[in-house]
Protein backbone atom coordinates (compact mmCIF):
# COMPACT_ATOMS: atom_id res chain seq x y z
CA UNK A 1 0.00 0.00 0.00
CA UNK A 2 1.34 3.37 -0.79
CA UNK A 3 2.25 5.45 1.94
CA UNK A 4 0.32 8.23 2.93
CA UNK A 5 0.78 10.86 5.55
CA UNK A 6 -1.96 10.37 7.97
CA UNK A 7 -0.86 6.98 8.30
CA UNK A 8 2.11 8.66 10.39
CA UNK A 9 1.54 9.46 13.84
CA UNK A 10 2.00 12.97 14.31
CA UNK A 11 5.06 13.90 16.79
CA UNK A 12 3.19 16.07 18.41
CA UNK A 13 0.78 13.40 19.87
CA UNK A 14 3.82 11.44 20.49
CA UNK A 15 5.40 14.59 22.42
CA UNK A 16 2.22 14.67 24.66
CA UNK A 17 1.48 11.46 25.92
CA UNK A 18 5.68 10.87 26.56
CA UNK A 19 5.45 14.28 28.63
CA UNK A 20 1.85 13.77 30.45
CA UNK A 21 1.49 11.69 34.11
CA UNK A 22 -2.71 11.81 34.16
CA UNK A 23 -4.37 10.83 30.76
CA UNK A 24 -8.11 10.99 30.83
CA UNK A 25 -9.38 7.94 27.79
CA UNK A 26 -12.62 9.03 26.40
CA UNK A 27 -14.58 7.62 23.80
CA UNK A 28 -18.07 8.11 21.83
CA UNK A 29 -21.37 7.45 23.94
CA UNK A 30 -23.33 3.76 23.26
CA UNK A 31 -19.43 2.76 22.62
CA UNK A 32 -19.10 -0.28 20.37
CA UNK A 33 -16.23 -2.89 20.12
CA UNK A 34 -13.88 -0.94 18.61
CA UNK A 35 -14.38 2.10 20.93
CA UNK A 36 -14.23 -0.51 24.40
CA UNK A 37 -11.60 -2.23 22.83
CA UNK A 38 -9.24 0.50 22.10
CA UNK A 39 -9.95 2.14 25.32
CA UNK A 40 -9.21 -0.59 27.95
CA UNK A 41 -6.25 -1.61 25.31
CA UNK A 42 -4.51 2.31 25.42
CA UNK A 43 -5.38 2.54 29.07
CA UNK A 44 -3.11 -0.71 29.31
CA UNK A 45 -0.32 0.45 27.27
CA UNK A 46 -0.41 4.12 29.00
CA UNK A 47 -0.10 2.48 32.71
CA UNK A 48 2.93 0.16 31.22
CA UNK A 49 4.24 3.51 30.57
CA UNK A 50 4.10 4.26 34.76
CA UNK A 51 0.77 6.96 33.53
CA UNK A 52 -2.34 7.26 35.67
CA UNK A 53 -5.05 6.39 33.83
CA UNK A 54 -8.82 7.01 33.71
CA UNK A 55 -11.04 5.67 31.67
CA UNK A 56 -14.18 7.60 31.31
CA UNK A 57 -17.82 6.00 29.87
CA UNK A 58 -21.02 7.93 30.77
CA UNK A 59 -22.79 4.69 31.29
CA UNK A 60 -22.09 1.31 32.50
CA UNK A 61 -20.61 -1.04 29.45
CA UNK A 62 -23.23 -3.00 28.01
CA UNK A 63 -23.32 -6.47 28.74
CA UNK A 64 -23.00 -7.52 25.25
CA UNK A 65 -18.99 -6.65 26.29
CA UNK A 66 -18.98 -7.69 29.30
CA UNK A 67 -16.37 -10.27 29.10
CA UNK A 68 -13.48 -7.64 28.13
CA UNK A 69 -10.72 -8.13 29.73
CA UNK A 70 -10.16 -4.78 32.10
CA UNK A 71 -13.46 -4.07 31.91
CA UNK A 72 -13.48 -3.48 35.69
CA UNK A 73 -11.37 0.30 34.40
CA UNK A 74 -14.27 1.75 33.08
CA UNK A 75 -15.51 4.54 35.63
CA UNK A 76 -19.03 6.30 35.15
CA UNK A 77 -18.60 8.72 37.99
CA UNK A 78 -18.16 12.08 36.80
CA UNK A 79 -17.67 13.26 40.73
CA UNK A 80 -14.38 10.90 40.42
CA UNK A 81 -13.27 11.94 36.37
CA UNK A 82 -13.82 16.00 38.41
CA UNK A 83 -11.49 14.72 41.54
CA UNK A 84 -9.07 13.13 38.97
CA UNK A 85 -8.58 16.17 37.03
CA UNK A 86 -8.21 18.36 40.24
CA UNK A 87 -5.75 16.31 41.74
CA UNK A 88 -3.78 16.18 38.41
CA UNK A 89 -3.28 20.11 38.46
CA UNK A 90 -1.59 21.20 35.13
CA UNK A 91 -0.45 17.82 34.42
CA UNK A 92 -3.27 16.40 32.38
CA UNK A 93 -3.85 14.92 29.11
CA UNK A 94 -7.41 14.18 27.69
CA UNK A 95 -7.61 11.72 24.50
CA UNK A 96 -10.77 10.89 22.31
CA UNK A 97 -10.82 7.52 21.16
CA UNK A 98 -13.25 6.67 17.72
CA UNK A 99 -15.35 9.62 17.85
CA UNK A 100 -16.05 11.29 14.66
CA UNK A 101 -17.60 14.39 15.62
CA UNK A 102 -17.15 15.94 19.30
CA UNK A 103 -21.41 16.12 19.57
CA UNK A 104 -20.43 11.78 20.39
CA UNK A 105 -18.78 12.97 23.27
CA UNK A 106 -22.03 12.76 25.13
CA UNK A 107 -23.50 14.88 27.56
CA UNK A 108 -20.76 15.98 29.36
CA UNK A 109 -18.76 17.20 26.10
CA UNK A 110 -18.30 21.20 26.90
CA UNK A 111 -16.80 20.13 30.66
CA UNK A 112 -14.08 17.63 28.66
CA UNK A 113 -13.25 20.31 25.79
CA UNK A 114 -12.53 22.49 28.22
CA UNK A 115 -9.20 20.93 29.63
CA UNK A 116 -5.87 20.72 27.43
CA UNK A 117 -4.38 19.55 25.47
CA UNK A 118 -7.26 17.17 24.32
CA UNK A 119 -5.83 14.54 21.52
CA UNK A 120 -8.18 13.12 18.84
CA UNK A 121 -7.59 9.27 17.15
CA UNK A 122 -10.09 8.38 15.09
CA UNK A 123 -10.96 6.64 11.81
CA UNK A 124 -13.85 8.26 10.49
CA UNK A 125 -14.08 9.09 7.05
CA UNK A 126 -16.46 11.84 8.17
CA UNK A 127 -14.44 13.54 11.02
CA UNK A 128 -15.35 16.50 11.77
CA UNK A 129 -12.34 17.87 13.56
CA UNK A 130 -12.08 18.88 16.85
CA UNK A 131 -9.31 19.02 19.81
CA UNK A 132 -5.99 19.98 20.24
CA UNK A 133 -3.94 17.84 18.25
CA UNK A 134 -5.69 14.87 15.71
CA UNK A 135 -5.06 11.79 14.41
CA UNK A 136 -7.45 10.78 11.91
CA UNK A 137 -6.90 8.36 9.42
CA UNK A 138 -10.04 6.70 7.76
CA UNK A 139 -7.57 4.21 5.56
CA UNK A 140 -7.34 2.19 9.00
CA UNK A 141 -10.33 -0.48 9.63
CA UNK A 142 -10.35 0.54 13.36
CA UNK A 143 -9.21 2.83 15.95
CA UNK A 144 -8.08 -0.63 17.81
CA UNK A 145 -5.48 -0.93 14.37
CA UNK A 146 -4.16 2.62 15.34
CA UNK A 147 -3.52 2.07 19.34
CA UNK A 148 -1.35 -1.35 18.18
CA UNK A 149 0.37 0.99 15.94
CA UNK A 150 1.07 3.46 18.83
CA UNK A 151 1.95 1.08 21.26
CA UNK A 152 4.72 0.18 18.49
CA UNK A 153 6.03 3.79 18.18
CA UNK A 154 6.10 4.14 22.23
CA UNK A 155 7.99 1.23 22.65
CA UNK A 156 5.43 -0.56 24.74
CA UNK A 157 5.03 -4.26 24.56
CA UNK A 158 1.82 -5.42 23.83
CA UNK A 159 -0.09 -7.52 26.93
CA UNK A 160 -2.17 -10.46 26.73
CA UNK A 161 -5.22 -8.69 28.04
CA UNK A 162 -4.12 -5.34 25.36
CA UNK A 163 -4.15 -7.97 22.48
CA UNK A 164 -7.33 -9.15 23.56
CA UNK A 165 -9.17 -5.96 23.73
CA UNK A 166 -7.04 -4.86 20.31
CA UNK A 167 -9.01 -8.00 18.37
CA UNK A 168 -11.81 -7.45 19.77
CA UNK A 169 -11.60 -3.85 18.34
CA UNK A 170 -10.14 -4.87 14.59
CA UNK A 171 -12.61 -7.82 14.63
CA UNK A 172 -15.65 -5.82 15.48
CA UNK A 173 -15.35 -3.31 13.22
CA UNK A 174 -13.96 -5.48 10.13
CA UNK A 175 -17.11 -7.34 10.26
CA UNK A 176 -15.21 -10.30 11.19
CA UNK A 177 -12.49 -9.51 8.39
CA UNK A 178 -14.70 -8.91 6.17
CA UNK A 179 -15.07 -5.54 5.16
CA UNK A 180 -12.74 -3.31 2.51
CA UNK A 181 -11.23 -1.52 5.25
CA UNK A 182 -9.63 -4.85 6.27
CA UNK A 183 -5.99 -4.29 4.93
CA UNK A 184 -2.88 -6.25 5.09
CA UNK A 185 -1.47 -4.06 7.26
CA UNK A 186 -4.94 -4.98 9.28
CA UNK A 187 -4.04 -8.90 8.94
CA UNK A 188 -0.68 -8.59 9.99
CA UNK A 189 -1.55 -6.95 13.31
CA UNK A 190 -4.27 -9.73 13.89
CA UNK A 191 -1.99 -12.10 13.65
CA UNK A 192 0.46 -10.33 16.08
CA UNK A 193 -2.51 -10.57 18.29
CA UNK A 194 -3.03 -14.11 17.90
CA UNK A 195 0.45 -14.70 18.68
CA UNK A 196 0.09 -12.77 22.21
CA UNK A 197 -2.10 -15.52 23.23
CA UNK A 198 -5.43 -14.30 21.79
CA UNK A 199 -7.92 -17.02 20.48
CA UNK A 200 -10.02 -16.02 18.15
CA UNK A 201 -12.44 -19.01 18.24
CA UNK A 202 -12.90 -18.15 21.96
CA UNK A 203 -13.60 -14.44 21.19
CA UNK A 204 -15.78 -15.20 18.49
CA UNK A 205 -18.11 -17.34 20.81
CA UNK A 206 -18.24 -13.92 23.06
CA UNK A 207 -19.27 -11.92 20.46
CA UNK A 208 -21.79 -14.25 18.66
CA UNK A 209 -22.96 -17.27 20.31
CA UNK A 210 -23.59 -15.93 23.51
CA UNK A 211 -27.19 -14.18 22.33
CA UNK A 212 -30.10 -14.74 24.59
CA UNK A 213 -33.80 -16.51 23.73
CA UNK A 214 -35.17 -12.64 23.91
CA UNK A 215 -32.91 -11.36 21.22
CA UNK A 216 -33.98 -13.99 19.17
CA UNK A 217 -38.05 -13.51 20.30
CA UNK A 218 -37.09 -9.79 18.87
CA UNK A 219 -35.35 -10.51 15.89
CA UNK A 220 -38.50 -12.43 15.18
CA UNK A 221 -40.22 -9.36 15.26
CA UNK A 222 -37.92 -7.15 13.99
CA UNK A 223 -37.29 -9.21 10.97
CA UNK A 224 -40.92 -9.11 10.28
CA UNK A 225 -41.03 -5.07 9.68
CA UNK A 226 -38.42 -5.62 6.49
CA UNK A 227 -39.62 -3.75 3.82
CA UNK A 228 -37.68 -3.91 0.36
CA UNK A 229 -37.82 -1.03 -1.71
CA UNK A 230 -35.69 0.51 -4.93
CA UNK A 231 -35.78 -3.02 -6.89
CA UNK A 232 -35.17 -4.40 -3.23
CA UNK A 233 -31.97 -2.55 -3.04
CA UNK A 234 -32.85 -0.70 0.14
CA UNK A 235 -34.30 -2.92 3.46
CA UNK A 236 -35.67 -1.17 5.94
CA UNK A 237 -36.36 -2.83 9.37
CA UNK A 238 -37.52 -1.32 12.62
CA UNK A 239 -37.47 -1.68 16.35
CA UNK A 240 -40.07 -0.37 18.46
CA UNK A 241 -40.32 0.51 22.33
CA UNK A 242 -42.85 -1.85 22.26
CA UNK A 243 -41.66 -4.83 20.97
CA UNK A 244 -38.57 -4.65 23.30
CA UNK A 245 -41.37 -4.49 26.33
CA UNK A 246 -43.32 -8.10 24.75
CA UNK A 247 -39.94 -9.72 23.56
CA UNK A 248 -37.95 -9.37 27.24
CA UNK A 249 -34.60 -7.86 25.03
CA UNK A 250 -32.70 -4.96 25.48
CA UNK A 251 -32.20 -1.89 23.15
CA UNK A 252 -28.74 -3.04 23.37
CA UNK A 253 -29.55 -6.63 21.72
CA UNK A 254 -30.25 -5.27 18.62
CA UNK A 255 -26.56 -5.24 17.72
CA UNK A 256 -25.93 -7.32 14.85
CA UNK A 257 -29.32 -6.94 13.52
CA UNK A 258 -28.89 -4.60 10.75
CA UNK A 259 -26.57 -7.32 9.17
CA UNK A 260 -29.42 -9.72 8.43
CA UNK A 261 -31.12 -7.85 5.57
CA UNK A 262 -27.07 -6.98 4.39
CA UNK A 263 -26.84 -10.28 3.23
CA UNK A 264 -29.76 -10.27 0.70
CA UNK A 265 -27.96 -10.55 -2.71
CA UNK A 266 -30.04 -7.37 -4.34
CA UNK A 267 -29.72 -5.19 -1.15
CA UNK A 268 -26.93 -2.26 -1.64
CA UNK A 269 -28.14 -0.55 1.72
CA UNK A 270 -29.70 -1.94 4.76
CA UNK A 271 -31.30 0.50 7.39
CA UNK A 272 -32.12 -0.51 11.21
CA UNK A 273 -34.57 2.16 12.65
CA UNK A 274 -34.84 2.50 16.47
CA UNK A 275 -36.88 4.17 18.67
CA UNK A 276 -35.22 4.67 21.46
CA UNK A 277 -37.19 5.94 25.04
CA UNK A 278 -36.48 10.07 24.42
CA UNK A 279 -38.02 10.34 21.39
CA UNK A 280 -35.40 10.20 19.39
CA UNK A 281 -35.31 7.72 16.29
CA UNK A 282 -31.28 6.37 16.28
CA UNK A 283 -30.70 5.17 12.51
CA UNK A 284 -28.04 2.38 11.82
CA UNK A 285 -27.30 1.61 8.03
CA UNK A 286 -24.69 -0.77 6.40
CA UNK A 287 -24.28 -1.01 2.63
CA UNK A 288 -22.15 -2.83 0.11
CA UNK A 289 -19.94 -1.77 -2.85
CA UNK A 290 -20.03 1.60 -3.94
CA UNK A 291 -23.11 3.56 -1.81
CA UNK A 292 -21.59 5.87 0.53
CA UNK A 293 -23.71 5.95 3.66
CA UNK A 294 -21.50 8.25 5.13
CA UNK A 295 -22.17 10.62 2.71
CA UNK A 296 -25.87 9.95 3.63
CA UNK A 297 -25.82 10.12 7.44
CA UNK A 298 -24.47 13.77 6.94
CA UNK A 299 -27.46 15.26 5.27
CA UNK A 300 -28.93 13.88 8.81
CA UNK A 301 -26.88 15.40 11.11
CA UNK A 302 -24.84 12.06 11.50
CA UNK A 303 -22.14 10.20 9.91
CA UNK A 304 -19.59 6.89 10.00
CA UNK A 305 -17.70 5.46 7.26
CA UNK A 306 -18.63 4.72 4.34
CA UNK A 307 -20.10 1.14 4.51
CA UNK A 308 -21.71 1.64 8.04
CA UNK A 309 -23.14 4.69 8.88
CA UNK A 310 -25.80 6.29 11.33
CA UNK A 311 -27.32 9.29 12.64
CA UNK A 312 -30.36 10.35 15.16
CA UNK A 313 -33.56 12.27 14.78
CA UNK A 314 -35.47 13.64 17.73
CA UNK A 315 -38.67 14.76 17.23
CA UNK A 316 -39.84 12.45 14.57
CA UNK A 317 -41.75 9.08 14.13
CA UNK A 318 -40.02 5.86 12.79
CA UNK A 319 -42.05 6.02 9.35
CA UNK A 320 -41.33 9.76 8.86
CA UNK A 321 -37.95 9.30 8.92
CA UNK A 322 -37.69 5.93 7.16
CA UNK A 323 -39.74 8.27 4.19
CA UNK A 324 -36.48 10.82 4.31
CA UNK A 325 -34.22 8.69 4.45
CA UNK A 326 -35.70 6.24 1.28
CA UNK A 327 -35.42 9.12 -0.86
CA UNK A 328 -31.85 9.79 0.02
CA UNK A 329 -30.61 6.34 -0.83
CA UNK A 330 -32.80 6.30 -3.58
CA UNK A 331 -30.79 9.34 -5.02
CA UNK A 332 -28.02 8.28 -3.51
CA UNK A 333 -28.38 4.92 -5.41
CA UNK A 334 -29.17 6.40 -8.92
P1 LIG B 1 -23.98 1.87 14.27
O1 LIG B 1 -24.93 1.65 13.17
O2 LIG B 1 -23.21 0.62 14.60
O3 LIG B 1 -24.59 2.53 15.46
O4 LIG B 1 -22.91 2.90 13.74
C1 LIG B 1 -22.20 2.69 12.54
C2 LIG B 1 -21.24 3.81 12.32
O5 LIG B 1 -21.94 5.03 12.16
C3 LIG B 1 -20.30 4.03 13.50
O6 LIG B 1 -19.00 4.11 12.99
C4 LIG B 1 -20.70 5.31 14.12
O7 LIG B 1 -19.59 6.06 14.46
C5 LIG B 1 -21.52 6.02 13.06
N1 LIG B 1 -22.70 6.62 13.70
C6 LIG B 1 -23.77 5.99 14.18
N2 LIG B 1 -24.66 6.85 14.71
C7 LIG B 1 -24.13 8.08 14.54
C8 LIG B 1 -24.56 9.42 14.89
O8 LIG B 1 -25.63 9.65 15.47
N3 LIG B 1 -23.69 10.42 14.56
C9 LIG B 1 -22.51 10.21 13.93
N4 LIG B 1 -21.74 11.26 13.64
N5 LIG B 1 -22.08 8.98 13.61
C10 LIG B 1 -22.86 7.93 13.90
MN1 LIG C 1 -14.31 2.42 15.06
Amino acid sequence: MKENPERIIPERLLAEIHGATNIVLLTHSHPDGDALGSLFAFADILETLGKKVLCFLEEPVSHHYDFLPDIQRANTSLQTFRQFVIDAGADILMVGLDCGDDDRLGKSKAEFLKIEPFLVIDHHRSHRTFGTISWVDPCRSSTGEMIYELAQALNVPISYNCAYNLYVAICTDTGSFRYECTTPRTMHIAADLLDKGVRPEEVGSHLYDKYSVERLKLMEMVLATINLCAQNQIAFMHVSGKMLKESGATIQDVEGFVDLPRSLHSVKVAVLLKETSNGVVAVSMRAKGQCDVAAVAKGFDGGGHRNAAGFRCQGKTIQQVQQELQDALSRALL
